[in-house]
């Protein structure tokens, strides 16, 4: 089974992606953090033929962890300022070319929850179910500035809402796989869900 989960930052897909994932006993897999994962190993590279690099790089799911070249980078990948260094990068198509094959490879041999900006549309499209799931920015800003401060973080919530809204016109702007919701794909919209109602509503299509 193939699930696809697309949409912005922020939109809390990848908690719902995990939990949707555990209580369907399937593989949960965050596209972003491959993205991220891509961009701090090239960020920390003097060598600028990304061909090269990539041929050489190594990044695999573990445990809830990911693993960049042998070495668990979960923490690292998280920073604000890989996020944006992301999003810049995510517009390269060897990048995408290079993590597409992978995300690919992984659903051949797997059930799996996978969740991005291009499942449905590039990586999964022929995923038996597609969902794009979506909140008002200044709701995601929200969710995000408590869950930093709850983590101990002096965040500025202004700042959390202009990343978000950059990060979305990058995401929804650049030429190749934009984030875009498929024809196919159910919309769920919650803004006004909360967690919980969230997995239900996505659940009762899968269970339909
Ligand atoms: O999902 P997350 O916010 O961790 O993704 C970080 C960045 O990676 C996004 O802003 C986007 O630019 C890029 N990305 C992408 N395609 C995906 C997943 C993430 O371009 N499938």
């Amino acid at each position: 089974m193939k699930i696809a989960i697309d949409g912005p930052a922020g939109s809390g897909k990848s908690t719902i992606a995990k939990e949707i994932a555990r209580r369907l006993n399937i593989i949960y897999v965050d596209t972003g953090a491959m993205y991220r994962a891509l961009t701090l190993k090239l960020l920390n590279e003097n060598e600028i033929d990304y061909e090269k690099i990539l041929a050489d790089t190594k990044i695999e799911f573990k445990q809830g962890l990911i693993f960049l070249d042998g070495k668990d980078v979960s923490q690292k990948i998280r920073t604000n300022s890989i996020s944006n260094k992301t999003s810049e990068l995510s517009k390269n198509p060897l990048i995408r070319d290079f993590l597409v094959k992978l995300q690919q490879k992984i659903s051949e041999t797997h059930s799996v929850v996978m969740e991005g900006r291009d499942i449905g549309s590039v990586v999964l499209p022929d995923a038996n179910y597609k969902f794009f799931l979506t909140a008002k920015p200044e709701e995601r800003a929200r969710r995000r500035y408590l869950q930093q401060k709850e983590k101990g973080y002096e965040v500025s919530y202004d700042d959390i809402l202009n990343d978000i809204k950059e990060r979305d016109f990058n995401d929804s702007n650049r030429k190749i796989s934009p984030l875009t919701k498929t024809d196919d794909a159910q919309l769920i919209d919650s803004t006004n869900l909360n967690y919980e109602e969230t997995i239900e509503k996505i659940l009762s299509y899968i269970n339909r």
